[in-house]
């Protein structure tokens, strides 16, 4: 590639040594293995695979099958999940794909706020979620910062959703599946649990699964699941809601089909064919999470967590709900002043610490200059670092924190952390 295409060749080449010599912190990015990279960057991107196993309309799929059903059958083991479609190309369209599976347009959807740590698609009015969809949006308490469940249950009995939708992408804290599945059975409403951030977490053993008792669990599985970008839904294989009143035997077959109804709206309701060599690099990735090897590295990114959480409220740095308990931590700002997040983020790429600037609850200021900085741990533990390593980077981290104008200072940490990361190098040998 080098010689028949340098100009892109260039740039990538440039991103690999980007990504070998800063700290990402980036909570819902990783660094997947060289054998998920392989199959990614494989001949399967060449074909066409519209259908599923055994059910195709193309032919030559015998080989494309079998790659399709072993990550299925690996996802299934990973998560004890009843029935899996690993054909959503990225975790939008996966939730717009539930959406399409169970609601019709106009009804109701109930998720988490945006700038309280929710996603886009769980019902962000810019979002397609509440174009088509009624939204309704639950937040955090103002005190506590944590999900309070029985204001969101209050919330539901009033609103009575079609659908509610937990899981979020800057939460520090354990969720409770099972507490919003209670609501749900309350209300007549369908769960969605969005596990994209934390499924590393989930199938490592580390923190609550939302599994068997949700209707539908999506996740992508490029955060700490450490595969390729992409998503796959999970549900249960009986529609528990179905309304087959009236219906013949055939229909009411159907109706109550829930597998069939994620399957139909994923192919053919919202996309075409499935693609085929991250379908293999998923596969791969569940094999890899399947390992104890995996369950020790999910436990250590909490462990990390907590290191550096501490290390940054011991370095008098405030954080959203004074901790974590997964791999995210969210920094308050305000103490600090309204709205400094982007400067914060800028002042931290410039000492070679990758973040990004959020929201923090409540936020004072607005989304485009937000009062928080969000960090994770999922890159660089699997770069191998550990505690020790953690509390040196929260030391970094406050001290550019306190001085986000000081070149100087930003200069030599940028130094040091080029040192740390050429002690856990990452795709030794690599080209891009
Ligand atoms: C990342 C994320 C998504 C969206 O995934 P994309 O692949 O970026 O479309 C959806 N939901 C949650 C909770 C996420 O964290």
């Amino acid at each position: 590639m080098e010689h028949k295409d340098p100009e892109v060749w260039k740039h990538m080449q440039a991103e690999l040594q980007r990504q070998q010599t800063v700290l990402n912190m980036i909570p819902s990015e990783n660094y997947v293995s060289n054998t998920v990279l392989q199959a990614a960057g494989s001949v399967l991107t060449n074909k066409y695979s519209e259908g599923y196993p055994k059910k195709r309309y193309y032919q030559g799929n015998s080989h494309v099958d079998e790659i399709e059903l072993l990550a299925i059958e690996r996802a299934q083991r990973l998560f004890g999940a009843e029935h899996v479609n690993v054909q959503s190309l990225s975790g939008s369209p996966a939730n717009q794909a539930v959406f399409h599976a169970l609601l019709n347009p106009g009804d109701k959807i109930m998720g988490m706020r945006l700038d309280m740590g929710g996603h886009l698609t769980h019902g962000h009015s810019v979002n397609f979620s509440a174009r088509y969809y009624q939204t309704v949006q639950y937040g955090v308490d103002p005190e506590t910062e944590l999900l309070d469940m029985e204001a969101i249950r209050q919330l539901a009995l009033k609103e009575k959703p079609k659908i509610i939708v937990s899981g979020a992408t800057a939460y520090p804290r354990l969720i409770d599946f099972n507490a919003f599945q209670k609501i749900a059975d309350e209300v007549g409403a369908y769960t969605l649990a969005d596990i994209s951030h934390i499924a590393g977490l989930v199938a490592g053993g580390v923190h609550p699964t939302p599994f068997p008792f949700t209707d539908v669990v999506m996740t992508t599985t490029h955060k700490t699941l450490r595969g390729p970008r992409s998503a796959m839904i999970m549900c249960k294989n009986e529609d528990r809601l179905a309304n087959v009143e009236g219906l013949d035997e055939k229909q009411a077959k159907k109706e109550r089909d829930m597998a069939g109804k994620i399957d139909r709206a994923v192919f053919p309701g919202l996309q075409g064919g499935p693609h085929n060599h991250i379908t293999a690099a998923k596969a791969v990735a569940f094999g890899e999470a399947l390992t104890y090897d995996f369950r020790m590295y999910a436990e250590q990114i909490v462990k990390n967590a907590k290191a550096l959480a501490e290390s940054l409220m011991g370095n008098g740095i405030k954080l959203v709900t004074n901790g974590t308990d997964n791999h995210l931590i969210l920094i308050d700002l305000r103490p600090m002043g309204i709205g400094l997040g982007r400067d914060a983020a800028v002042a931290l790429e410039e000492a070679g610490i990758i973040t990004n600037c959020n929201t923090v609850p409540y936020d004072p200021s607005t989304p485009f200059k937000p009062s928080g900085v969000r960090i994770g741990t999922p890159s660089l533990t699997s770069q191998g670092m550990k505690e020790p390593e953690m509390r040196q980077i929260g030391e970094w981290m406050a001290a550019v924190l306190k001085d986000m104008g000081n070149t100087a200072l930003k200069q030599k940490i940028k130094e040091d952390v080029k040192e740390l990361c050429s002690r856990f190098p990452i795709y030794q040998g690599r080209e891009c």
